[in-house]
């Protein structure tokens, strides 16, 4: 029998939150099979940051299943400020932002009183012109920009409803010009440095220059965490190539995506996104109401269904949970959901379209050639070591149609950045100094453990000593 049963080739993320943060929920959820924990420092303190980074290890150490955590950094945000009470808009209704405590905003003339919130960004009223719109609360709240001076930007309410305290605001199509890495996301991830994590979230790129900002930041604390990149809005869609391009790693936040563009635009968008990933070789997660009714209820939609085998079929590397985990009634069911899901999907996937990807080398020439014989062989396994990742990478990029992907790597960091990548499984163990060495261990480890059996063609794609040299090889062995 091959062992290739067990294997589910699409990775989950899921968002940490009460729901999720106790040991046994924990553990409970590395038995179904998360691979990625996110925090989500839009709602975290400090010491429960470190606090649950510390409980994620320990709870992966004994259920022998090493997580990856993802620190999701929250970027630039404008939000409102605080209102004493929550204020009823109505349709039509005049409503100023005011930009600039304390300063004359004028009147409009009219002879009601014009009411009003304040904003938490002073520049709002440069970036922002008379025609745009505003989005308050997730898109709950639709205004038109009808004037504007230095102190308050004057609306008309096109889709009343309650404004409450501190709601977050999107300006579709505007290009603000906040910092990308604010100090807030400074401070979040220095304690996640501190703690150990394995990737940075950076929220609302919109520039490739906004992840080299942050790939400086980590250079100077000499980290290895990689970057992945959170497209939201429209200037994202259009600085997409030069992104994927700057980034480890790309996640498609459909969350505020859906409200910053047309949300016709959101399931094209999502497939250029994951398209462009692959043909550049860089992981990518669908993100956001992948099970979002599941938040309350023990099944979720036939559409979450479909949703959800869409980015499988679309061979993203990963689909991830936020409010479901977080403050959901069923986190453990949404993982297992996603689970089979994306089981049933893959079995399904072998024949889908494959990438175009870029080549850049004669390496990743001899790693498509160790994916076409894999492709022709039933019961294959693709064995690769890795010390940084990037063979795995790049066998992973080439999106393989039946087989998984056994990388082995030395280092424990780059295990757990291992588990963002389609089909591949992560295998630590160090490497001999005689590469011929490292594949007997590496056979010996998986006939040990079950993960081969008789029969089984295992495709090596390593470096290898010829004389004194190290040259690229592929190889063919068959399991006794
Ligand atoms: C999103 O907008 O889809 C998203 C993942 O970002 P956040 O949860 O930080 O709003």
């Amino acid at each position: 029998m091959s062992a290739n049963d067990s294997f589910r080739r699409t990775k989950i993320i899921f968002t940490l939150g009460p729901a999720t943060e106790s040991e046994a929920m924990l553990e409970q959820l590395l038995h179904a099979g998360a691979d990625i924990v996110r925090l989500n420092m839009a709602h975290a303190k400090h010491d429960w940051t470190r606090t649950v980074i510390r409980r994620i290890r320990a709870v992966s150490k004994r259920v022998g299943r090493e997580v990856a955590i993802m620190m999701d950094i929250k970027g630039p945000e404008i939000r409102t400020g605080d209102v004493s009470a929550p204020i009823e808009l109505k349709a039509g209704e005049i409503f100023d932002f005011t930009v600039r405590p304390g300063m004359d905003a004028g009147q409009g003339g009219g002879a009601e009183e014009v009411r009003s919130v304040g904003v938490n960004y002073q520049d709002l009223a440069k970036d922002i012109s008379v025609g745009d719109t505003v989005l308050v609360d997730n898109g709950l709240l639709r205004l038109e920009v009808l004037e504007k001076n230095d102190a308050r930007i004057r609306c008309r309410v096109l889709i009343p409803g309650e404004l409450k305290s501190r709601r977050h605001i999107n300006l579709p199509g505007v290009k603000v010009n906040l910092p990308s890495f604010t100090e807030k996301d400074r401070a979040d991830s220095i304690v996640g440095l501190e703690e150990g994590i394995d990737f940075l979230a950076l929220s609302f790129v919109r520039e490739a220059k906004d992840i080299e900002l942050l790939r400086a930041f980590l250079a100077e604390k000499k980290s290895k965490v990689r970057i992945i990149a959170k497209i939201e809005d429209q200037s994202a869609i259009q600085n997409l190539n030069e992104i994927v391009a700057a980034c480890d790693g790309l996640m498609v936040a459909r969350g505020d995506l859906g409200i910053e563009c047309p949300f016709e635009e959101l399931p094209v968008i999502q497939r250029r996104a994951v398209r462009t990933c692959i043909a550049h070789g860089r992981p990518v997660i669908v993100a956001t109401h992948m099970l979002e009714s599941m938040i309350s209820q023990p099944v979720p939609t036939r559409a979450e269904i479909t949703d959800v085998a869409n980015a499988v079929y679309e061979l993203a590397d990963c689909v991830m949970l936020s409010g479901e985990t977080t403050i959901g009634r069923y986190p453990l069911e949404c993982v297992k959901m996603l689970d089979s899901i994306s089981r049933r999907i893959e079995r399904e996937t072998g024949d889908e379209w494959r990438p175009d990807a870029v080549f850049t080398g004669e390496r990743m020439k001899v790693l498509k050639s160790a994916i076409v014989l894999a492709n022709e062989l039933p019961n294959s396994k693709l064995v690769t070591f890795t010390r940084h990742g990037f063979m795995a990478q790049g066998l992973a990029l080439l999106r393989p149609a039946h087989s998984p992907i056994l990388a082995f790597t030395p280092s424990m960091e780059v295990f757990r950045q291992l588990r963002l990548l389609r089909s591949v499984e992560p295998h630590h163990m160090p490497l001999a100094s005689d590469p011929n060495d490292t594949i007997e261990h590496a056979i010996a480890m998986l006939q040990r453990i079950g993960r081969i059996a008789p029969g089984d063609k295992l495709i090596i794609a390593t470096d290898i000593l010829a004389s004194d040299r190290l040259i690229d090889s592929v190889q063919l062995r068959t399991v006794r």
